[in-house]
C-alpha cells in the first residue's frame, strides 16, 4: 500500500462513520467518538436522499411460488426495504422486475419502476421482454451487451419503439462479440434511444489505457481520454449508472479525476447500487461504500442533488416530492 493509498483509506474510514447502519449499536460509538454536537454544520444527519436505479430484487410472491427451488433465495421485500431505508434510498428501478407484483410498489407506485429483461439464454428472450413491456415495465435491462446477435437488435428496436431507456452491462471478456470500442456505432444507429451504461468495461474505459479484453479493475491515476468519458461528452442520449463494484473502484481510484468526471457529466449520472445484501451498512455493502466514496469527493450541493435524485426522477418520471 502506497502512502497515498493509505491516506485515502484512512480518510474514507473517517467518512464511513457518517454512513447510517441498520445496527444502531454499531453506529453509536463512532458518532460519540467523532464528538459532533447535534446540529453541527458538517455532519450528523442522514445521507442525501437518493433514488437507486440499479436494484435486483425478486418479489415475495415469486419466492412463495418457487419456495425450495434453486434461484428463489435471496432477501425478502422487507429486507430490501430495510436495506434501502438504512442508506436513505427513497425510490428505485427494479431491473428485471418485469411484470412481477411487488408489495412495496403497491404501497408507493410513484417511487419505483420495473425494467424488463430475460437474462437466461434460453427460450424466446425477446418475447419475454416484450411481454413485460406490454404489462407495464418502463425500461429494458439490465442486459449484457452481447454484440451483433439478433436478440441485441430486438431489444434495441423495442427500446426505440416503446420509447423506454435501455441499461447495458459491458463486459467484453465474458461476451467477446460485445466489443466495447465499437459500441458508439450502436448509439449512433439509435439516436432516439436513451442508453444507460454500467459495469467493468464502462468504468475501466474512463481510462484511455484500459484494455476490455482483459476485464480488470485498474487502480491508480486515470489517464484521461477514455472512451466512456468521450462518449458521454459526445452523445446526448448516453447516460451513466454509478452502480456496482466497478463504479466504486472508479470513484475511489483517483478522487481528483472522479470529482472532475462527475462534475462534467452531472446531468447524465445517476446513483445505482447493484447491491443485493441485506445489511445496508459498512463495511461490506456496495451501496454504503459508494456513499463513502461520493462523500469523499465533496461534490457541490447542486451536483449531489442531480446525481442522487433529480436526474433519475426526471428520466423515470418518479414522484419524490
Ligand atoms: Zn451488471
Ligand atoms: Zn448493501
Amino acid at each position: 500500500m502506497s502512502r497515498r493509498d493509505f491516506l485515502t483509506v484512512a480518510s474514507l474510514a473517517a467518512v464511513a462513520a457518517t454512513v447510517p447502519s441498520l445496527h444502531a449499536q454499531d453506529a453509536a460509538p463512532a458518532l460519540k467518538k467523532g464528538g459532533r454536537a447535534p446540529g453541527a454544520t458538517n455532519g450528523g444527519g442522514p445521507t442525501h436522499p437518493l433514488i437507486d436505479i440499479h436494484v435486483h430484487q425478486g418479489s415475495d410472491a415469486m419466492r412463495a411460488a418457487g419456495a425450495g427451488k434453486k434461484g428463489f433465495g435471496g432477501r425478502t421485500e422487507a429486507q430490501f426495504l430495510a436495506h434501502q431505508k438504512a442508506v436513505n434510498a427513497i425510490g428505485g428501478v427494479i431491473l428485471g422486475g418485469n411484470d412481477y407484483e411487488y408489495e412495496f410498489m403497491k404501497q408507493e407506485p410513484g417511487r419505483y419502476v420495473r425494467f424488463a429483461s430475460a437474462m437466461a439464454p434460453a427460450g424466446d428472450r425477446a418475447a419475454a421482454v416484450e411481454k413485460s413491456l406490454k404489462n407495464g415495465a418502463r425500461g429494458i435491462g439490465e442486459h449484457r451487451w452481447e454484440g451483433d446477435i439478433p436478440f441485441s437488435w430486438s431489444i434495441l428496436d423495442m427500446a426505440r419503439d416503446y420509447k423506454v431507456p435501455i441499461l447495458f452491462h459491458f463486459e467484453q471478456s465474458a461476451f467477446p462479440k460485445g466489443v466495447y470500442g465499437d459500441f458508439y456505432k450502436v448509439i449512433e444507429k439509435y439516436p432516439t434511444v436513451t442508453f444507460i451504461g454500467h459495469a467493468i468495461d464502462w468504468w475501466g474505459s474512463i481510462d484511455k489505457n484500459y484494455d476490455p479484453t482483459k476485464g480488470n479493475y485498474p487502480r491508480g491515476r486515470v489517464t484521461p481520454g477514455g472512451l466512456t468519458d468521450l462518449w458521454l461528452g459526445r452523445y446526448p442520449n448516453l447516460h451513466c449508472d454509478l452502480s456496482a463494484q466497478s463504479g466504486n473502484t472508479a470513484l475511489m481510484r483517483d478522487p481528483d479525476f472522479a470529482k472532475d468526471f462527475v462534475t462534467r457529466h452531472q446531468d447524465k449520472i445517476m446513483f445505482g447500487s447493484d447491491c443485493t445484501c441485506s445489511q445496508g451498512g459498512m463495511p461490506t455493502c456496495w451501496l454504503a461504500i459508494k456513499l463513502v466514496a461520493l462523500n469523499f469527493l465533496q461534490l457541490s450541493p447542486e451536483v449531489q442533488q442531480k446525481i442522487y435524485l433529480t436526474n433519475a426522477a426526471k428520466m423515470f418520471n418518479l414522484k419524490i416530492a
